[in-house]
């Protein structure tokens, strides 16, 4: 069975970016009768807020988006903890007691010597631990190339070199992004992924971790990004407003939708698509390689 995700972080409000990512994967699910699963990553305790992941909801919510299941990853440590000690009972990850200082240090040596900054494995093999001392918990990098498949990119090649022993989990205790997104796809059952191309990096970081971890990844499409007249990542200051904005303005929800799925989704002539048509006409197949401009005036004009 098909089921996808739409997985924001809760620091800010819904962008029409955010709300178009949703729909795909809202459409793609519905149209191969799966299943849509609403995840908030809200493991930064810093940066998430309650009333964004509020926001989140009822923007969803107004567009007609509905998730036939939802899960917060600050409930989830549990789990993580679960892979990751597999990982450390398996030697694929280790703890990493370097202070900042040795790490800056490092950092400038390599970049005198004109290399690229990276981790240089200094804790792999460690015989025994400091006491007391903070710690994070680093991958044991394979060094083999990362390949995978794109819908839209095709194929992705990645050499091991431009990675080093990344931290997954940091000396607070708590998770990082491509660690918590791995394993709760994993757990899931995520059989797609369809999110912004700003990831494909992660997604080659997240190919290592499906590796360590004996999973399967899913299929991916990484879709273009939604840019302003001025071909800059669109923002504020293009006139895009959050998506509850657009609610306060006025605007149908069915309007906002179909302008956003127009923004990178051919199918010919046809201007406006009630929900159902939107379902029946989705297909990955249709969407554009290249990125879409976002034009307020249209917007305006198709409510
Ligand atoms: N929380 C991530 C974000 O907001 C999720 C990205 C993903 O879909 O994997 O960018
Ligand atoms: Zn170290």
């Amino acid at each position: 069975m098909v089921r996808t995700r739409f997985a924001p972080s809760p620091t800010g409000h819904l962008h029409i970016g955010g709300l178009r990512t949703a729909i795909f994967n809202y459409l793609f699910a519905k149209a191969n009768g799966g299943e849509f699963i609403l995840r908030i990553e809200d493991t930064d305790k810093e940066r998430s807020r309650e009333e964004f992941t509020q926001a989140i909801l009822d923007g969803l919510e107004w567009c007609g988006i509905n998730w036939d299941d939802i899960c917060y990853q600050s409930k989830r440590n549990g789990i993580y903890e679960k892979y990751l000690n597999r990982l450390i009972e398996e030697g694929k990850a280790y703890r990493c007691y370097c202070s900042k200082e040795r790490l800056e240090r490092l950092k400038e040596e390599q970049l005198k010597r004109g290399e690229n900054p990276h981790y240089d494995g200094h804790c792999r093999n460690l015989n025994e631990y400091p006491e007391d001392k903070p710690y994070v918990i680093r991958v044991k990098l394979p060094e083999d190339n990362i390949d995978f498949f794109d819908h839209l990119h095709g194929d992705m090649h990645f050499s091991y070199k431009e990675f080093d022993d990344f931290i997954i989990r940091r000396s607070d205790g708590s998770f990082m992004y491509n660690f918590t997104n791995v394993v709760d796809d994993i757990e899931c059952g995520i059989t797609h992924v369809i999110r912004g191309d700003d990831h494909l990096t992660n997604t080659a970081k997240q190919i290592v971790l499906y590796r360590l971890l004996g999973e399967n990844p899913p299929e991916y499409t990484h879709v273009p990004m939604i840019l302003g007249e001025d071909k800059t990542r669109l923002s504020k200051r293009h006139g895009a407003k959050s998506v509850l904005e657009y609610k306060q303005m006025g605007i149908l929800p069915v309007a906002l939708v179909n302008y956003l799925l127009r923004l990178g989704f051919s199918y010919g002539d046809k201007e406006i698509f009630s929900f159902d048509e939107m379902v029946k006409y989705f297909s990955l197949d249709r969407l554009n390689k290249s990125a879409a401009v976002f034009n307020p005036d249209k917007l305006i004009w198709v409510n």
